[in-house]
C-alpha cells in the first residue's frame, strides 16, 4: 500500500517560513515520495515550486529563498488518481483576475466526475481531483466571492476524503472533510497568550520539527484560517454522525511518534501486538517484527507472551521510490533489495513474525521463503490488522479486489499460499481496543466493505467495491 500524501500550512510573520515548511515536509516524507511542492504568498504574488522526487531533491537554498512569503503551504505526494507525473504534483495554482491562490490535498475524492462536469471540464483532460476543486473555486470567485466564500459554495459539493490546505495573500486555510478520513492537526508558535504564528500539518511530528506546540486536531468539517498571527475556526461543513479516521493510519501510515485521536501511534501498535499474543498464542523461540511498522506490534507480542524479542531482518533504509512499474517478479526481487535476514538470529529457530498487513501477499511470501532459507525451522505469521479484503477509495493506492490476497481465500488457503506454518490476524475489535481512543470513530471499509460514503459502482475483478 502507498501512503496518503502529507500537507502543511504555516503563517509565521517575520520568519523564513519556507525553511520551516521544508523541515515539516521532511518529517512527512513517509506519506509521499513521488513529488513535493510548496506555494508561498507575498506582495500579491503566489510562488509555486514543485517537482518529482523527494523533498531533499526538489528544494534547495535558491528555491527556498524564492518562496519568500510569510504564509506557505507544502505537500508530499503519492498518486491515487492516475499516474500523471509532474502534471499531478501539488500545490496547484489558479488565478482569478489579479487574485491567485494555491491548493494542496491529502485524500481522494469519490465524485470527481460529477464535479468535473459541473466545472465544465472536458473528459480526458490531464487533471486530478485537486485540479477539479481548484477550477470550481476559481469559477466561484469569478462572481466576486472571496476564497473563503468560494470554499463555502464549493466544498459542500465535494464527496470523499480530503484535507485541503490553501494559501492566498496574507492567509492560509486548512479544512478536513466531514468524516475526518485523513488526519490534520493545529500547532502554535510562541505562547498561549501571545502566539507568534500557527501551523497545520498531517501529523504532529511535523509540528515538533518546526518548533510548534501541538494544540489540537482539526475537527471533521472544520475550516481553520490563519491570518498573520490570528487563528480562527468555522464549522464550514456539517460533520458526519461519527468520525471515520482511517484505521490504517494507526496500523501503518502514520509515524510511530504521531499523536492521532489523542493517542500516540507507537503505543497503539505495541498494544495491538499484546492483544494478538493473547488472541493467537503459539510456542516459539523468537518474536521478530518486519521493519519498520511491524516492529512495535512484535515488541508487544513478545511482552505479552514472554517469548524473547529479537531482530531477524535488516532493512535497507536508502531504498526510495522508483518510477519503474513493477511486475510480480520484480516485486519479489524488490523484497530482497529492501530486506535481508540476520542468519545467526534465525538459524534453527521457531519464529513468530509480526507484520502490519498483507495486501497481495507477494512480499510476505518472499519474506517467509527468505527466513526458511536462512534456517528458520518454523515461521508463524501474526498480522496486526484484520484481513484486507476491499479496495480503498479514500486516498490509499490499493490493488483491485481480485489482487487482494484475503478477498477470496480462507485462512488455510492464505497460509498455504504464503508457505508459513500458521497465520493469525488481529480481530477488528481488538485493534480498536488497542488504539484505546473510545470516543474516536474509524473507517474500516477495506476490512469490512462498509464504505462510509458513496463509492464508484464497479464489479469484482476491476475495482471491486460494493456500491
Ligand atoms: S478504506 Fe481502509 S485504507 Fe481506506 S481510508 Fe478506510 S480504513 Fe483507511
Amino acid at each position: 500500500m502507498k501512503e496518503a500524501c502529507g500537507v502543511v500550512a504555516v503563517s509565521y510573520p517575520g520568519r523564513e517560513v519556507s525553511r520551516l515548511v521544508f523541515d515539516a515536509l521532511y518529517a512527512l516524507q513517509h506519506r509521499g515520495q513521488e513529488s513535493a511542492g510548496m506555494a508561498s504568498a507575498n506582495h500579491e504574488t503566489v510562488t509555486v515550486v514543485k517537482d518529482m522526487g523527494l523533498v531533499s531533491a526538489v528544494f534547495n537554498d535558491r528555491s527556498l529563498t524564492a518562496l519568500d512569503g510569510q504564509q506557505v503551504i507544502g505537500h508530499t505526494r503519492y498518486s491515487t488518481q492516475g499516474d500523471l507525473g509532474w502534471h499531478a504534483a501539488q500545490p496547484v495554482f489558479r488565478s482569478q483576475g489579479s487574485f491567485g491562490f494555491a491548493l494542496a490535498h491529502n485524500g481522494n475524492l469519490t465524485n470527481t466526475d460529477v464535479l468535473a462536469e459541473r466545472a465544465g471540464m472536458l473528459p480526458g483532460l490531464l487533471l486530478t481531483d485537486t485540479d477539479v476543486v481548484a477550477e470550481l473555486l476559481a469559477a466561484a470567485m469569478e462572481s466576486g466571492q472571496t476564497l473563503a466564500g468560494a470554499m463555502s459554495t464549493v466544498l459542500p459539493l465535494v464527496e470523499g476524503a480530503f484535507c485541503f490546505v490553501l494559501v492566498e495573500e496574507g492567509r492560509v486555510h486548512g479544512i478536513r472533510d466531514p468524516h475526518g478520513f485523513r488526519p490534520l492537526c493545529l500547532g502554535r508558535f510562541g505562547g498561549v497568550d501571545a502566539p507568534e504564528g500557527w501551523a497545520l500539518a498531517s501529523e504532529s511530528p511535523a509540528l515538533d520539527v518546526m518548533g510548534a506546540t501541538f494544540v489540537r486536531e482539526v475537527a471533521p468539517g472544520e475550516l481553520v484560517t490563519i491570518e498573520g498571527t490570528t487563528c480562527s475556526s468555522t464549522q464550514l461543513l456539517t460533520p458526519a454522525e461519527s468520525t471515520k479516521l482511517c484505521i490504517f493510519e494507526f496500523v501503518y501510515f502514520a509515524r510511530p511518534d504521531a499523536v492521532l485521536a489523542g493517542r500516540e501511534v507507537h503505543g497503539a501498535r505495541r498494544r495491538t501486538g499484546e492483544l494478538l499474543a493473547r488472541q493467537s498464542p503459539v510456542d516459539a523461540d523468537l518474536v521478530m517484527g518486519v521493519p519498520d511498522s511491524g516492529v512495535p506490534a512484535a515488541e508487544g507480542y513478545a511482552l505479552a507472551s514472554g517469548i524473547p524479542f529479537g531482530q531477524g531482518l535488516v532493512k535497507n533504509r536508502y531504498i526510495g521510490r522508483t518510477f519503474i512499474t513493477p511486475d510480480q517478479g520484480a516485486r519479489a526481487r524488490g523484497v530482497r533489495r529492501k530486506l535481508n535476514p540476520l542468519r545467526e538470529n534465525i538459524f534453527g529457530k521457531r519464529l513468530i513474525v509480526v507484520d502490519d498487513s498483507i495486501v497481495r501477499g507477494t512480499t510476505t511470501r518472499a519474506i517467509v521463503t527468505m527466513l526458511r532459507d536462512a534456517g528458520a525451522t518454523e515461521v508463524h505469521l501474526r498480522i496486526s490488522s484484520p484481513p484486507f479484503r476491499w479496495p480503498c477509495f479514500y486516498g490509499i493506492d490499493t490493488p483491485t479486489r481480485d489482487e487482494l490476497l484475503a478477498s477470496h481465500r480462507s485462512i488455510d488457503e492464505i497460509r498455504d499460499f504464503l508457505g508459513c506454518d500458521s497465520i493469525a490476524y488481529v480481530a477488528l475489535e481488538d485493534l480498536v481496543e488497542a488504539i484505546g481512543a473510545p470516543t474516536a470513530g474509524f473507517c474500516d471499509a477495506c476490512l469490512t466493505g462498509r464504505y462510509p460514503t458513496r463509492v464508484p459502482l464497479v464489479v469484482r475483478g476491476t475495482t471491486g467495491a460494493k456500491a
